[in-house]
């Protein structure tokens, strides 16, 4: 009886997600995500590059250098408006 009365704590997943809700608003958890996303593409495309130089497909390779420069401009973007984001707002 006392046992199904006693608090359970929270599972660390669902602690860890309350805590960052608290501490950052939604817009620096959207461009968070924005960026992970540029640094996922990124990521991507670098490893195309490298299986086309491989591959010494010399024009698929200058296409896929092409987009992973695209894929880091993106990245540096978005990186820069996280940071300039929680430099002004502080979260
Ligand atoms: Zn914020």
């Amino acid at each position: 009886m006392v046992a199904s009365s006693m608090p359970r704590p929270l599972p660390s997943g669902e602690l860890l997600a309350l805590s960052w809700k608290a501490l950052l608003c939604d817009e620096v958890i959207r461009l968070a995500l924005i960026c992970s996303k540029a640094a996922r593409d990124y990521s991507d495309a670098v490893t195309i590059m490298g299986a086309t130089a491989r591959a010494s497909n010399f024009q698929k390779y200058g296409q896929a250098r092409d987009v992973a420069d695209c894929c880091r401009v993106v990245l540096e973007r978005a990186r820069l408006m996280l940071d300039e984001h929680v430099a002004e707002h502080g979260c």
